[in-house]
């Protein structure tokens, strides 16, 4: 069986709690939790990550700034990024996505929503 490793970037604990209940329906991945872009970047680089959620307003450093560093290292240069974003925030989705990442899911946060844009960047098929 195939192991996944995932990152999640968020600051708010409920919602990284949400999203990874949501993501553990998908059998054999690991995932790893930081509180902000500062702390994603710390985890990125001691380890192998396969797919990267971040939400875009954290303290310290936001998702987009993330994104742009990630999208700017040729270590992670093509790992997938999805942005969490909340509803009605385009310009950030926009913005983001224009930063290079490659889909967003929109808070509140619905499981099958995560789970199908995680699936496809993961090439699951099942
Ligand atoms: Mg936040």
């Amino acid at each position: 069986m195939s192991t996944y490793k995932i990152l999640i970037v968020e600051d708010s604990p409920t919602m990284r709690q949400l999203i990874v209940f949501a993501l553990k329906r998908i059998r054999g991945l690991t995932i790893v939790e930081a509180n902000d872009g500062v702390d994603g970047l710390k985890k990125l680089s001691a380890d192998r990550f396969d797919l990267i959620l971040t939400d875009i307003n954290m303290p310290i450093m936001d998702g987009l700034k993330l994104v742009s560093l990630v999208r700017n290292d040729p270590n992670y240069k093509a790992v997938p990024i999805v942005i969490i974003t909340t509803e009605g925030a385009s310009e950030d989705r926009e913005r983001a996505l224009a930063l290079g990442a490659n889909d967003y899911i929109t808070k509140p946060i619905q499981t099958t929503q995560i789970l199908d844009v995680a699936k496809r960047l993961l090439n699951i098929t099942i």
